[in-house]
């Protein structure tokens, strides 16, 4: 594969960029070789600067649940873009994805729009202190909230991937605020609670992390943390950063019936665009300024034509309920294909599904923490990537991320992906 111009315009990025990239699991570091530069996306396709093409199955890490350059979202980006970019003032639209969300999302009676998955967990951290009175919070190792300082501790993602889950610049007055459990392990969140007693504000979590790969909540974990929150006084917070309008249009509380009090989100909720989103009970919500003590803002938020394309998306979303039927099958035959072959070949390792996420770990233990997450051999699964990459499947590069699929992976797709995975695990066991 001839990928020249990318190995030139990484060498030139590394002169002014950091690493050469905006985002470090961009950089290949942990699976080897010079990351791709890419010059468009179209439907389940990526397009590098030497004009190769990918099957993907990151899909921007999330956001594009319906493929690249969706027509309906294309057009209300472009119409929006005619009358002007940001205004710094209230719109029509940010009433519109407001209500839309409001509809959507089980816990959500009022939204705050955000530019980022990051402000998303930071305001709400912050809400949930101001509101509860309260300084402490509980997360959980290998869940990934974004690059706040507070959350920089066991963090997940690429914070993992770079052999870095608790960052420096992080100061120790920030980190003991922030208390760790084990995810799935409901016995030591309860211990946390009894030695932190009325100090805890909240517990936020992934309900479904996707950030030490896909880890699925064991039976009554998160109706577990659910009863916990109400006896103690604490605010359970669901990061559905990538889960929301993902695993159900209302997200992973909608699929477990488990309602938190704050949830945050981000990447579909802008169609691309870079928006994130905080909401939850009124009473909580109108604790956030103007009306309230606890200040959030932002000179972007609401802009107009990220909300331009975040309305496209959920209104599509809303009025096509079988999008999320025909997730699950893509979801479905590829997992089954990837374990049909798995088992051909003898191989015992370990996969996590639901919906449109998944993995496969390269370890033969059952993956339902950190601990076990990490006992995947990543130098295989380098090799696994590389192998997919040859054979014109991009993987999310780390072992450490769940794949994410969209509505434009079709049958001429899902069995190239399907070849190419048994190819590419044959080559690297060989
Ligand atoms: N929360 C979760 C669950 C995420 O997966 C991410 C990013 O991947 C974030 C928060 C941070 O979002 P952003 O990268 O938009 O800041």
């Amino acid at each position: 594969m001839n990928i020249s111009k990318s190995k030139t315009l990484f060498s030139q990025a590394q002169h002014s960029i950091p690493g050469g990239v905006n985002s470090p699991v961009r950089a290949f570091k942990a699976v080897g070789g010079d990351p791709l530069f890419i010059k468009r996306a179209d439907g389940a396709y990526l397009y590098d600067e030497d004009d190769n093409a990918f099957i993907e199955l990151i899909n921007s890490w999330g956001p594009m649940i319906l493929g690249h350059n969706h027509p309906e979202i294309k057009e209300a980006i472009i119409k929006a873009m005619e009358n002007g970019t940001s205004f710094g003032a209230p719109t029509a639209r940010e009433v519109h994805i407001a209500e839309r969300i409001v509809q959507m999302v089980p816990s959500i009676e009022k939204v705050r729009m955000v530019n980022s998955g990051t402000e998303a967990t930071m305001s709400a951290v912050r809400l949930a202190r101001g509101y509860t009175g309260r300084d402490k919070f509980v997360k959980f190792e290998g869940n990934y909230h974004g690059h706040g300082d507070a959350f920089l501790i066991a963090a997940g993602s690429g914070a993992i991937t770079m052999g870095a889950p608790n960052s420096p610049g992080v100061t120790t007055g920030t980190a003991k605020d922030t208390l760790l459990a084990p995810y799935n392990d409901l016995e030591a969140v309860k211990q946390l609670a009894e030695a932190n007693k009325g100090e805890i504000a909240a517990i936020i979590l992934e309900p479904v992390p996707g950030n030490m790969g896909l880890v699925l909540p064991k039976e009554g974990f998160l109706e577990g943390l659910r009863s916990l929150c109400d006896k103690e006084g604490i605010l359970l917070i669901f990061d559905e950063v990538m889960t929301g309008f993902r695993l159900a249009a209302g997200g992973a509380q909608e699929r477990f019936g488990v309602i938190p009090d704050l949830t945050t989100m981000g990447k579909i909720i802008g169609g691309g665009m870079p928006v994130g989103a905080y909401g939850g009970k009124k009473e909580i919500m109108d604790y956030v300024s103007p009306v309230g003590p606890v200040y959030q803002a932002g000179t972007l938020s609401g802009n107009p034509i990220a909300m331009a394309a975040g309305m496209a998306m959920l209104d599509h979303l809303n009025d096509h309920p079988e999008v999320y039927e025909q997730l699950e099958t893509i979801g479905t035959r590829l997992v089954t294909g990837v374990k049909k072959s798995l088992e051909k070949l003898g191989l015992s390792y370990t996969m996590t599904h639901l919906g449109s996420m998944y993995s496969l770990f390269f370890t033969d233990q059952e993956v339902i923490d950190f601990e076990t997450a990490k006992s995947s051999n990543t130098e295989l699964f380098g090799k696994y990537f590389q192998a997919m990459l040859k054979r014109g499947v991009y993987l999310p590069p780390s072992q450490f991320e769940s794949l994410f699929l969209s509505t434009a992976l079709k049958d001429k797709e899902i069995n190239h992906i399907l070849q190419a995975n048994e190819e590419s695990l044959k080559e690297i066991l060989s």
